[in-house]
């Protein structure tokens, strides 16, 4: 029998699903995370951040209603709608010394956005931001990042150069203690 929601799609969703798998079976390998270089020894210094200092402080021991760890684009982008639909104990936890994730990271010359800027840049609308190049450039992509993080109110309560170590749910008060 015709499967009518194929018909009524013009396409068949599960032999394009069967479609998708067969091409992402291709590319997952069987060593799985083992295939990764452990960033130790000679590698260890990619650990640190070369653009900015980290100066020491105090422990942090506070409750907030939202932490959103890495200051990337998904983890401002969680922020900025979590903003927009009205919480504001949000905090920021990241390792590097600013937002922006990828772009704050890479900073090699040349560096750029190969999906269109206009698609692939975040929140353009929300902050009036229009990027000048078609494959706008890494440090641009990074101001934005700043443009984003101040439009939300992001700096507000972040912890910048602070990593994440680890996370314990803790069943009797319904939160998660974050190291
Ligand atoms: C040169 C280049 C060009 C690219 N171009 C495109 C493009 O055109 N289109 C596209 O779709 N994608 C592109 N990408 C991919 C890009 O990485 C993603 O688009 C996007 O920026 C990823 O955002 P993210 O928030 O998921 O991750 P990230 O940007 O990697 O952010 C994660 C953040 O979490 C932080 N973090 C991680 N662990 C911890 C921890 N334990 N504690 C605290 N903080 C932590 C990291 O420091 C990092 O800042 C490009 C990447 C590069 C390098």
């Amino acid at each position: 029998m015709a499967d009518t929601g194929a018909l009524d799609l013009g396409f068949d969703p599960a032999a394009l699903k069967a479609r998708y798998l067969e091409e992402r079976d291709k590319r997952v390998r069987k060593d799985g995370n083992e295939q990764y270089v452990n960033v130790a020894g000679q590698f260890a210094h990619y650990l640190e951040d070369p653009y900015t200092e980290r100066v020491e402080r105090a422990p942090v021991k506070d409750h907030v209603e939202v932490a959103v760890i890495g200051g990337g684009f998904g983890g401002m982008l969680a922020a900025a709608r979590l903003r927009k639909a009205g919480f504001n104990d949000i905090r920021m936890i990241e390792t590097g010394g600013a937002f922006g994730g990828t772009w704050y990271w890479n900073r090699y010359p040349g560096a750029a956005c190969d999906i269109e800027s206009y698609i692939y840049l975040p929140l353009l609308e929300e902050t009036g931001f229009m990027p000048k190049e078609k494959y706008t450039k890494a440090p641009e992509i990074l101001a934005h990042s700043k443009r984003i993080a101040e439009r939300f109110n992001l700096f507000d309560r972040a912890l910048l150069s602070t990593g994440v170590t680890g996370m314990k749910w803790n069943e009797k008060k319904k939160a998660w203690t974050i190291e």
